[in-house]
């Protein structure tokens, strides 16, 4: 967590309950640690409760009430599970953030049935049921925020991710779809799209496993240059540069914002970064 995730008032969410999937790690940990420095209750989820523990340490020493929870997407009931979960530890479910998500360069044709499951199902599915899992709390309760993580690869396409690509695709149309069909009930339902952000998790997964891949995060190796020329505003993103995106979404200042996706990326998409 940097200062960046102390920029909105320190109250504007307080009350409001917020379950961040994949919040154990990278994004998803900046995103919880910026709700909760704007005053929300956060319950983080994902599959490695070790993680997750130590996550909720960090959230815990900067004074967030944070609840981590183990819980798979890509099932329905695990998931339900954590949303029940959250409503029992902290009383209601406001705000989700899906953020769960799994990549990894692999040809098209020879990306296995598993491999492709294994991306489509995370990044998609896993949104899919998250929402649904939210859905009966938050029409009873007549409010509720729901902002999916994005990205933004899939506007012109990226060889070897397809799986990915498609999968984000997918949540964008989500994202309209859902926003249309819960709004009578209060809730909002909106996306992020990041740019590149040098996240442990991502590093591993966008190493390129062979020539032909494009390298995003060589621009990293190749240090600020790259950032420089190819992004824009001249510097790779924090977790918390989306974090503060959520939380902008999920507070007050949005109520009249919903089916929109957000790119917040340094203006690298407009130049093919
Ligand atoms: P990350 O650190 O690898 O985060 C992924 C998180 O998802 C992990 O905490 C992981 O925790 C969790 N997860 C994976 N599979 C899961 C499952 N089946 N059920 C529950 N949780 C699961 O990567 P990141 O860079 O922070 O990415 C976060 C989000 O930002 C993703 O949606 C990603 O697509 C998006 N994004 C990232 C970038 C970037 O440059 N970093 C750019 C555009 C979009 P466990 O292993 O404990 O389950």
């Amino acid at each position: 967590m940097n200062d960046k995730s102390r920029v909105f008032a320190p109250r504007i969410l307080e009350g409001r309950t917020a379950l961040v999937t994949g919040g154990g790690s990278g994004i998803g940990l900046g995103i919880a640690g910026c709700l909760g420095a704007a005053g929300a209750r956060v319950a983080i989820a994902s599959r490695s409760m070790e993680r997750l523990e130590s996550a909720a340490e960090t959230l815990r020493g900067a004074g967030i009430d944070t609840l981590p929870l183990e819980a798979n997407v890509r099932e329905p009931d695990s998931i339900r599970n954590a949303v029940l979960a959250t409503a029992d530890g902290f009383g209601s479910v406001d705000i989700l953030v899906n953020n769960a998500a799994g990549n990894f360069y692999a040809p098209s044709e020879s990306l296995s049935p598993n491999g492709w499951r294994a991306v489509v199902e995370t990044d998609l599915y896993g949104t899919f049921f998250s929402s649904q899992a939210v859905f009966p709390l938050m029409r009873d309760a007549g409010y509720g925020r729901i902002v999916s993580i994005s990205m933004t690869l899939h506007y012109r396409g990226w060889p070897q991710m397809a799986h990915a690509c498609a999968a984000k695709a997918g949540i964008d149309a989500l994202t309209r779809t859902l926003a249309l069909e819960w709004a009578e009930h209060g809730i909002t339902v909106n996306a992020v799209a990041p740019g590149p952000i040098p996240t442990e998790g991502v590093r591993k997964a966008f190493t390129p496993p062979n020539d032909e891949a494009p390298d995003l995060f060589a621009v990293e190796r190749a240090t600020e240059e790259f950032a420089r020329r190819a992004i824009p505003l001249g510097r790779m993103g924090d977790p918390e540069d989306i974090g503060n995106m959520v939380t902008y979404l999920v507070s007050p200042a949005a109520d009249w914002v919903t089916g929109a996706i957000f790119v917040v990326d340094g203006g690298g998409s407009l130049k093919g970064a």
